[in-house]
């Protein structure tokens, strides 16, 4: 079975290339394609990779990722996220191709006090968050075939992202203030590609929009605890307000994902953002020796 990865050299794509030569992906022939090899945005490109091959699947992890940016680089974020989206909705519509596509918590203005479900209205209260979720509409409009997973807080040993960023400051600093306001939970990212392989090989037909994230709730000042207390770092870490921190970008103060059609659907034991951690600090530990 032949799977399209675009965005491949960013944190997922790189994962699914760390589990690609695995026992459990070995009957799956993934095809690999950066951003240099296959801009999503070019649909000439688009249409000639998707409708020459013969691809059972495409798993989009190419985006425009920057929140911050983002707020400054409009026009950008939105021919990456929601142009790009439409482009590989349209040609996996016309190669029978079933897409895969990744998208966020901050679809959410975070104003509710209960985990979000898939129907609850998405209002983002940044640009990101608004191109993301114009690309799954652009997915919806333009393919039935499409699994939408919505997740929070990636990290892993590969490319960018909050627990790198700890280890470098925790490397380098002896005191650090991180918010304790906004709240959701951290998903390593082999957890979510892991189940990303599990939909591809079950040939499920329940398309649709789903959540996923690691089980449990924390703040950025929980999981920097964490980050620092499992990797034996001695740190003064003191726990700010996002007002204190200001960004270009506004965030969603609370951003948990109701992951119970996903587990429902899936039969899915998702494990607790902690055990993830440690998974995930070992990997980094055997890369950076
Ligand atoms: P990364 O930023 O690490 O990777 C994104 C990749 O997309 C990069 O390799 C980038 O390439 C590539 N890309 C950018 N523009 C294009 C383009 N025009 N054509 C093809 N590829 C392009 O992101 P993650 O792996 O962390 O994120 C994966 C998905 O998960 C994204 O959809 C993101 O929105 C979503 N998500 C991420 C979260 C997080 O915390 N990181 C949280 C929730 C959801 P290059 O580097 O060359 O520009």
């Amino acid at each position: 079975m032949k799977i399209l990865v675009t965005g491949a050299s960013g944190q997922l794509g790189s994962t699914f290339k760390s589990i690609a030569a695995q026992e459990q992906a070995k009957d799956l022939d993934f095809v690999f394609k950066s951003s240099k090899e296959l801009d999503i945005t070019d649909f000439a490109a688009v249409h000639e990779e998707l409708t020459g091959s013969d691809y059972a699947y495409c798993i989009n992890c190419a985006a425009f990722t920057n929140v911050d940016k983002a707020e400054a680089e409009n026009e950008l974020a939105y021919r990456i996220n929601v142009t790009g989206a439409r482009n590989l909705a349209v040609n996996c519509n016309e190669s029978s191709t079933v897409l895969i596509h990744i998208s966020t918590d901050f679809v959410f203005d975070g104003f509710l006090n209960t985990p979000y479900l898939e129907e609850d209205i998405a209002r983002p209260i940044g640009f990101y968050g608004d191109t993301k979720y114009k690309g799954e509409r652009a997915i919806i409009n333009n393919l039935e075939e499409h699994f939408i997973i919505r997740t929070s807080w990636l990290y892993s040993e590969f490319g960018h992202n909050f627990m790198k960023t700890m280890l470098k400051l925790g490397a380098e600093r002896d005191e650090l203030s991180v918010v304790y306001d906004q709240v959701g939970t951290p998903t390593y990212a082999l957890d979510l590609a892991h189940v990303v392989l599990h939909i591809i090989k079950a040939h499920s037909i329940d398309y649709g929009v789903y959540h996923y994230s690691n089980e449990g709730v924390a703040s950025w000042y929980d999981f920097a605890k964490e980050i620092f207390q499992q990797y034996n770092i001695d740190i003064n870490l003191k726990p700010i307000r996002s007002e204190e921190y200001p960004t270009p970008a506004e965030r969603p103060k609370f951003s948990v994902l109701d992951k119970s059609k996903i587990k429902n659907t899936f039969g899915l034991q998702i494990p607790y953002w902690k055990d993830s951690l440690s998974v995930a600090l070992k990997a980094y530990s055997k890369i950076n020796i």
